[in-house]
């Protein structure tokens, strides 16, 4: 007698899909015509014809710890020829934001990202911080407005800065770990295909790939992806780059150990202004990040089907990710035209967004790169099979 297998449903779950981006998978009449479409899906077991199908039967437990929705990255090659217009890269992309929100560490965080009627609050927390913190360090006094020359350092000393940013960054990544740890567990269920992955050489080829983005490289039709992602991805590695080696100079050098900057060689001085080659490196990031960001936004408003669809969470992280790298770039100039209120007024909201997108980085659209990561990760450990790509 043939076996027979219970499925039980999630209809909340395709609910979910549905209002996030997915609301065209019940239209998939399991053709697979996505599957042979897919670039980066391997030869056995492809994707994603058989996520439309678990998605259609709301099998959330499979889709969930199922890591080849992170090896898709959403080039919509597979939607724009789907005959029935099902959108299974919409559909992925429904179901990885439903995985970040789940797993994340504390879990009411990752709801609240995903819901636009929880934003004023998730502003209004950066701007009370800040506020606050700017109050205590100069007790109701703001006479520095007067002075003919802009010191962002005056308005806000680096080390309650490097305190906000650095130490509260760590704590962050300590929450952000607990959602990966969950994450990696689940895809080493035994409902996902596959054995124990070898980590460590995974992780050294998966970091490569990512450095090259040799994978968005393979979409076809939405090619101009793969620069913007390119662009604002190293920009974002050289503003981290930046924020660590200007916090080592002005913190450390200069805060904690008091080097005189007179003695030291060139590259270790402070202030940093240009064309010191820190300063160079910031400005070319927030540079890269604002242009690469600029590219995604006008793809999105331009309505291009290869895009995919427009949910909220793309748009919040877009929409942060550009302002950030706007008044980053705004403070410098405001700085070069000497106009005090102007140029902290900047600055502040300059602070706000870098605390929005780094504090909430966890819980965000951000989340991706993370998951992504270790999805390839674990496919390259046991050996899930090459994109067809690269065949
Ligand atoms: S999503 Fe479209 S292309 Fe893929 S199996 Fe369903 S109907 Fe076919
Ligand atoms: S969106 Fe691109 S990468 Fe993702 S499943 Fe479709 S074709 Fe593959």
């Amino acid at each position: 007698m043939a076996e027979t297998s219970l499925f039980q449903p999630d209809l909340d779950f395709i609910r979910r899909l549905k209002d996030t981006g997915g609301d065209s998978l019940k239209r998939c009449y399991q053709c697979a015509t996505c599957s042979v479409m897919c670039k980066l899906s391997p030869v056995e077991k492809p994707f994603p014809r058989k996520e439309m199908l678990w998605a259609n039967w709301g099998l959330k437990d499979k889709l969930v710890g199922d890591p080849d929705v992170w090896l898709c990255h959403q080039c919509n090659d597979c939607s724009l020829n789907c005959p029935r217009g099902a959108k299974p890269g919409d559909v992925l992309a429904a179901v990885r934001s439903y995985v970040y929100e789940n797993y994340t560490f504390p879990s009411f965080m990752g709801r609240a990202l995903a819901n636009p009627k929880a934003q004023f609050w998730l502003w209004l927390a950066p701007v009370l911080i800040l506020f606050i913190i700017l109050m205590a360090i100069h007790n109701w006094n703001f006479d520095f407005l007067n002075d003919a020359e802009v010191e962002y350092k005056h308005f806000f000393p680096h080390i309650y800065l490097e305190t906000l940013f650095i130490g509260g960054n760590l704590l962050i990544f300590i929450f952000a770990a607990i959602g990966l740890v969950r994450f990696w567990k689940s895809l080493n269920h035994p409902a996902v295909q596959g054995g124990s992955p070898k980590f460590l050489p995974s992780l050294i080829s998966t970091i490569i790939e990512v450095l090259s983005h040799k994978r968005f490289a393979d979409c076809v039709q939405n090619k101009p992806r793969y620069i913007a992602h390119l662009l604002v991805f190293y920009g974002f590695i050289g503003a981290m780059i930046t924020a660590g080696l200007a916090a080592l100079l002005t913190t450390v050098l200069s805060g904690v150990l008091h080097f005189e900057s007179s003695g030291l060689p060139y590259l270790l001085k402070y202030p940093i202004d240009l064309p010191h080659p820190v300063k160079i490196l910031g400005v070319l990031s927030g540079l890269a990040i604002f242009i690469g960001g600029l590219l995604l936004i006008i793809s999105r408003l331009k309505g291009r089907e290869e895009v995919g669809a427009d949910s909220y969470v793309d748009w919040l992280f877009l929409n942060v990710l550009f302002l950030t790298a706007l008044t980053g770039l705004l403070t410098y100039v405001t700085r070069l035209i000497g106009i005090p209120i102007l140029a902290y007024a900047t600055y502040f909201v300059h602070l706000v967004l870098v605390f929005f997108l780094l504090w909430y980085a966890p819980y965000s659209k951000f989340a991706h790169m993370f998951y992504r990561t270790l999805a390839i990760i674990w496919a390259k450990g046991v050996k899930r099979g090459e994109p067809r790509g690269e065949r």
